[in-house]
């Protein structure tokens, strides 16, 4: 990486204009529209960033394409090669990295590290490429006949990211596809577009070839124009339902393969029975990490019976000592939010839940901060229920709502009564309980006594419902699955001397 995190193109009054990543290098787009980027922490524009052109898109996919072939063909150990060294660079790289991330995003740098470590995973996976893709072989399933199943690469795959994980999502995507054969091409967020380009900067000194992998910014209409593209295979996004949606129907609809994950709203039962003092602390980290930016937070809290007065009195007092701060100030432990207009539109949901008849514990609102930085302060409303907006939306943002539930059954059916489904987590002591939560909860990923149940990367990311469209997960055995297409040869090889098959018009089988 030639230049600081952060400064990845030209600089015009201290805001720094941010490049694709095209055709094995940095490309700067002074012609097209371009969107600003800002410091949460600050509140100032410190980017800009190109929205690619229809010609820009379609230069870039041609590219794609060009290069993918040659990349399917390496062998399995010059691709595995990549991403060892990759590996090595990401972890050597890291410190800049999470400082990318905090600069433009807001999160707190230890959470920035927790990202990439968790990225890491991903490419560790990658390495393994060589088991990964092994194909399988039935010997002899009928007379001297053989059965053999290969995974080939989809071709041109497509990744849209959100602005929340800025590294660990694109990763997530980035290894099984490039694991894979293909060539990706990348639309980050538009809020913090600049640590993806690192990354790419970090794969072409690993020493992946030139249009394997783009990175190519922009907003919905380069999204829309990637999902048009006749050479476009597969398309892989994260972001919020109701653009999955969107996502998933276009790209459907032009016959490509599909995943496309969307929002949430992640319950955490803490039953009678529970530690209470371990589930708060659950709780406080899992609602307020990353300012509730994490489409793994929790944001509902079922207090099932006596556990809800001793566990909203815990939370609360916890929640006073929080210390929120710049994601460059090692004290921090919450940073900003991504935009001011996020920021106001959290706030507003105080509103909404007191005027439905929550009861506001906490008031994040009641905190001011200096400056002009995107903060808000951690808000608990208690005694919400499944009717109000509070509850219904997906706030992403430090804002905990606690619903009572007399009992487990109960708790239960609120859990999947949401149409949300991503993850879900239950505290309690009772082993039974718990194994009962997991058959019964309507969500892709439970945590029991774990609030945040992100797979590691030898398994796979998903939720049910709203929070995924699509049938595949994405990284682990199932990001193989989704960007390859299996082939399945069947072969007769005669031995010489052999009496060779006689014409034979009934459908063939067996025998
Ligand atoms: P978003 O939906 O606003 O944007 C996601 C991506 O889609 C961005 O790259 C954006 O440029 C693009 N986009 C926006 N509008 C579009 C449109 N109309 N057509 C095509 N593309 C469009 O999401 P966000 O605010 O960046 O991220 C937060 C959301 O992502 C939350 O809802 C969160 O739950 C979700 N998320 C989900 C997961 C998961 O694994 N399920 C993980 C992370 C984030």
């Amino acid at each position: 990486m030639g230049m600081p995190a952060g400064q990845v193109g030209s600089t015009t009054a201290e805001i720094v204009g941010i490049p694709h990543f095209v055709g094995g290098q940095k490309r700067l787009s002074p012609r097209s529209a371009s969107l600003p980027v800002y410091d949460p922490s600050s509140g100032r524009q410190t980017g800009s960033v190109p929205v690619a052109t229809d010609l820009e898109v379609d230069e870039t996919v041609a590219l794609a394409q060009a290069a993918q072939p040659a990349w399917a063909r390496a062998t399995l150990a010059q691709r595995a090669e990549v991403f060892f060294r990759f590996r090595e660079l990401l972890t050597r790289n890291a410190d800049q990295l999470a400082l990318a991330i905090t600069r433009e995003h807001g999160k707190v740098l230890s959470d920035a590290r927790g990202e990439i470590a968790r990225g890491l995973e991903n490419v560790e996976f990658a390495c393994g490429l060589s088991h990964l893709l092994k194909g399988s072989k039935s010997v002899e399933v009928s007379s001297n006949i053989d059965v053999e199943e290969y995974r080939f690469p989809v071709g041109v795959a497509v990744g849209i990211s959100p602005f929340n994980f800025p590294v660990m999502v694109p990763l997530w995507m980035i290894c099984s596809a490039l694991a894979c054969g293909n060539a990706f091409i990348l639309k980050p967020s538009e809020k913090d577009p600049g640590a993806p380009v690192l990354l790419a900067e970090l794969l072409a000194e690993a020493g992946l070839p030139a249009g394997v992998l783009s990175i190519l910014h922009g907003d919905a209409s380069t999204v829309n124009r990637l999902l048009d593209h006749p050479d476009v295979a597969a398309v892989s996004s994260v972001g919020s339902t109701l653009v999955a949606r969107q996502i998933y129907h276009r790209a459907a609809k032009h016959g490509k393969r599909v995943q496309a994950l969307g929002g949430a709203k992640n319950h955490m039962v803490v039953l009678p029975d529970a530690d209470l003092e371990a589930a708060a602390n659950a709780a406080v980290s899992a609602a307020f990490g990353s300012a509730g930016e994490r489409c793994m937070a929790i944001s509902v809290l079922v207090a099932v019976g006596e556990a809800a007065d001793p566990l909203v009195e815990l939370v609360a007092a916890k929640m006073t000592r929080l210390r929120i701060g710049p994601g460059t100030d090692p004290s921090s432990e919450m940073g900003p939010l991504i935009t001011s207009a996020h920021r106001d539109r959290v706030a507003s949901y105080i509103t909404t839940g007191a005027a439905e008849g929550a009861t506001v514990v906490v008031d994040g609102r009641s905190l001011s901060f200096e400056g002009d930085g995107f903060f808000l302060g951690a808000s608990l409303l208690d005694q919400v229920t499944p009717d109000m907006r509070v509850y219904q939306d997906e706030i992403f943002g430090p804002v905990l709502c606690v619903v009572r539930c007399p009992n487990y059954q109960e708790a239960l059916a609120v859990v999947n009564a949401n149409h949300y489904g991503n993850g879900g987590a239950i505290f309690t002591r009772d082993g039974a309980a718990a194994r009962r939560f997991c058959r019964e909860a309507e969500v892709g990923m439970v945590g029991i006594n774990v609030p945040i149940p992100v797979p590691v990367g030898t398994f796979s990311f998903g939720g049910w419902k709203d929070s995924l469209f699509g049938d595949s997960h994405m990284y682990g055995p199932d990001g193989i699955h989704f960007f390859t297409r299996t082939k399945v040869v069947t072969g007769r090889w005669q031995e010489t001397g052999e009496a060779r098959p006689a014409i034979n018009f009934s459908f063939p089988a067996n025998s």
